[in-house]
C-alpha cells in the first residue's frame, strides 16, 4: 500500500547463528527484532499481562519481565501461557530463580555474568536450558563487570568482552550454544565498540541497547546514537531501547528505528511534518501533535505530511503517500503530491483522518481517482495569492539586512 522505504545502508548484516525464543527466530537471516521489559511486579500477573498486550500492540516481538523473587516466578507460570509473545525471564544474583523461571516455561533467560559469579551455578542454569531447549542471553552490563575483570580492564570494551567470554567458556563446557549476547554500557561510544569488538570474536546473534539511557527525550538520543550506528554497520539482530519512561515508548522508538531504516516493513503511521518557518499559515508544531495523536492507533502502514504551507509544502512532501498543507485558512489535502481537496483550516486533522482510513480501505490509485477536480486550481489559487502576499522572501531577510545595516552604520 506505501511505497517502498528506500534501504541505502550499505553495510551488509552480519552473519550469525539463529536461534528460536519461542516462535520468534532472532539472528540469521531473521527479521531484526523489537524487545521491552515490563515494569510491573511480575507476581502481579494481570497487571503484567495488561502491559505485555501494550508492548506487543506497539511493535515489540519479545517481553523480557523480571524474575527477582519466587513470587515472581509463580507469575510467569501463568503469564507465559496467556501472552502474545515470547517471554524473557531477567535473572541477577540468584541462579535458582533461573531454574524457577525455567520451571515457569519461560522462552528464554537472561543471565548477567556480573552477578552470578560460580561457574557450578551458572553449569547448572545452562544444564538445564539445554535439556528444555530454552535459549539464554548473556546480559553483561558495563556497571556492573567481574570485579577483577573490572580491575583488569575497567570499565573498556575489553572489559566487557572478556565478561561475554568468559561466561561463554562455561557454556561451552557444556556445548550449549543456544545463546544471544549482549554488552550494553550506558555510554553510547563504550557501547558501540564492545558491540564491535564482539561481533569480531563470536558468530552468536546479539542484542543491542544503550543501558540506562535515561527519560525522553535524551534517552531516544543517546539509544539511537549507540543503536542506529551499530545497525547501520550491520551488526545487531534483536534491540532494546532502555528508556525511563512508559515501557510502550520503548517498544514504539524500536520498531520506529527499524523501520526508518528499512529493516523492518512499515506497520504503522511515519508522520512527517515541516518544521515551520516564517511562511507557515498554522501553528504546525499543534496539528502534527493532532495528527500523530489521531492516526497512531489506526496503524495504517503510510506517510502522512503535514506541511505549513501551500507554497512550498505539496512539492517537498510530495513522495509523501498522503499530506496536508495550509494556506488562506484553508487545508489543502494531497496524495502523492497531487491536491485532491480542499478544506476549511478547522477541518483540516478530521480530513486528513478520513483520507487515511479511506487509502488504507481502498488504495492510492483509488483515492487519487476520485479527486476533487477543481481542487488543484483552488490550491494553485491559494498559493500564488500567498507568493504575491509575502513574495519568494518570506522572512523579509533583505529588508532586515537593510536595517542592520541602517543601525550599524
Ligand atoms: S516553507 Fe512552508 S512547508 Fe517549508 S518549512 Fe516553511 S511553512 Fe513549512
Amino acid at each position: 500500500m506505501s511505497s517502498p522505504v528506500f534501504s541505502g545502508l550499505r553495510t551488509p548484516r552480519r552473519t550469525t547463528r539463529q536461534i528460536q525464543v519461542g516462535k520468534v527466530p532472532v539472528g540469521g537471516h531473521s527479521p531484526i527484532t523489537v524487545q521491552s521489559m515490563t515494569t510491573t511486579k511480575t507476581a502481579d500477573v494481570e497487571a503484567t499481562l495488561a502491559q505485555i498486550y501494550a508492548l506487543a500492540a506497539n511493535g515489540a516481538d519479545i517481553v523480557r519481565c523480571t524474575c527477582n523473587e519466587v513470587e515472581a516466578a509463580e507469575g510467569l507460570a501463568r503469564i507465559v501461557p496467556r501472552s502474545p509473545v515470547p517471554i524473557v525471564a531477567d535473572i541477577h544474583f540468584q541462579y535458582k530463580l533461573a531454574l524457577a523461571a525455567l520451571e515457569a516455561g519461560v522462552q528464554c533467560l537472561r543471565l548477567n555474568p556480573g552477578n552470578i559469579r560460580k561457574a557450578e551455578h551458572v553449569k547448572i542454569v545452562v544444564r538445564e536450558a539445554k535439556d528444555r531447549g530454552v535459549p539464554i542471553r548473556i546480559g553483561v552490563n558495563g556497571g556492573s563487570l567481574d570485579p577483577d575483570i573490572e580491575a583488569k580492564y575497567g570499565q573498556t570494551p575489553e572489559g566487557l568482552v572478556a565478561s561475554a567470554q568468559r561466561e561463554l567458556a562455561y557454556f561451552y563446557e557444556e556445548d550449549f550454544h543456544d545463546v544471544k549476547i549482549s554488552v550494553k554500557a550506558s555510554n553510547p561510544a563504550l557501547m558501540i565498540e564492545s558491540y564491535r569488538l564482539l561481533a569480531d570474536t563470536v558468530d552468536f546473534p546479539l542484542h543491542l541497547g544503550v543501558t540506562e539511557a535515561g527519560p525522553l527525550p535524551g534517552g531516544l538520543v543517546k539509544a539511537t546514537a549507540g543503536i542506529a550506528t551499530l545497525l547501520a554497520e550491520g551488526i545487531g539482530d534483536t534491540i532494546r531501547y532502555s528508556l525511563t519512561a512508559d515501557p510502550v515508548e520503548e517498544a514504539r522508538a524500536g520498531r520506529q528505528l527499524l523501520e526508518s531504516l528499512g529493516l523492518r516493513e512499515r506497520v504503522g503511521l511515519d508522520l512527517i511534518a515541516c518544521p515551520s518557518c516564517g511562511r507557515a499559515e498554522i501553528d504546525v508544531i499543534k496539528v502534527a501533535e493532532e495528527a500523530q495523536d489521531a492516526l497512531r492507533d489506526l496503524k495504517i502502514p503510510i506517510q502522512v505530511a503535514v506541511m505549513g504551507c501551500v507554497v512550498n509544502g505539496p512539492g517537498e512532501a510530495a513522495s509523501a503517500d498522503l499530506g496536508i498543507a495550509a494556506g488562506r485558512h484553508r487545508g489543502h489535502l494531497f496524495v502523492k503530491g497531487k491536491v485532491v481537496r480542499v478544506v476549511p483550516e478547522d477541518e483540516m486533522v478530521s480530513a486528513l483522518v478520513a483520507m487515511a482510513k479511506e487509502i488504507a480501505d481502498t488504495s492510492i490509485d483509488e483515492v487519487l481517482s476520485h479527486a476533487d477536480s477543481g481542487a488543484a486550481a483552488e490550491a494553485e489559487k491559494d498559493r500564488r495569492l500567498l507568493l504575491g502576499e509575502k513574495g519568494d522572501d518570506a522572512n523579509h531577510s533583505e529588508e532586515r539586512v537593510e536595517l542592520i545595516r541602517k543601525t550599524t552604520a
